[in-house]
């Protein structure tokens, strides 16, 4: 090696060891955890859940907000979305929490739209499995994402709630999101309208991502 040729393998050395000290110096943020939500699209196959009057199902719903959930944190460093359906196909209740059991999943959220024989009555509302705590970590997440969809559906927020419900299977915080009332007229109009869809799987996609980055 000529002189000159190992001068400059010894300036790129140097200009090296320095960029690892500038690096430590400036403490570069280190990149978040990747995080797996797994969200449940309610229903599906030859369980169309709840029925419209206009014989809209509560399948097609959740599975278009789900879709968009995903599509929304494509491209984010911190969270993966795991769909535990993609497609009309019908999935048992304990297969879902399985997924998200196997998958280690940080969060569960299950969408569903809801029903009721008077067609007066709308709202959002967000339920825990009555094993959990009310102040506990799927209570947080509740009411995170309660009040983000409630607000983008702009009706009567009915609240977080508590029941015996399937997602007690899973072994992280987990929530059931009502997303509104199929029987009732705009409720319907607005759970059916694609604009409406991708503003509601924005405010659950913005809900996760604030629930996890508070490090809950
Ligand atoms: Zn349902």
């Amino acid at each position: 090696m000529k002189r000159y040729q190992r001068l400059i393998v010894v300036v790129g050395l140097l200009g090296v060891a320095l960029g690892f000290v500038a690096i430590g110096i400036s403490g570069p943020a280190a990149p978040p955890p990747l995080r797996v939500v797994v969200i449940d699209a309610g229903h599906g196959g030859e369980d169309p859940g709840a029925l419209g009057a206009d014989g809209s199902e509560e399948k097609d719903v959740t599975l278009a907000v789900a879709k968009l959930v995903r599509l929304a944190s494509l491209g984010d460093p911190a969270i993966q979305i795991v769909l535990t359906r993609d497609s009309d196909v019908f999935v048992e209740l304990a297969e879902r929490a399985k997924i998200a059991n196997w998958k280690k999943a940080a969060l569960f959220v299950s969408l569903h739209v809801n029903a009721c024989s008077d067609p007066s009555v709308c709202g959002v509302e967000t339920y825990i499995d009555s094993k959990q705590p009310e102040d506990g970590a799927s209570a947080q997440l509740a009411a995170v994402l309660q009040d983000r969809v409630a607000r983008v559906m702009g009706s009567h927020d009915r609240g977080v709630r508590s029941a015996a419900l399937f997602i007690t299977r899973a072994q992280m915080p987990a929530v059931l999101v009502e997303m509104g009332f199929i029987t009732n007229y705009q409720e319907r109009g607005a759970l059916k309208a694609f604009a409406r869809q991708k503003e509601i799987a924005d405010a659950v996609y913005e809900g996760i991502r604030s629930y996890l980055l508070d490090e809950h």
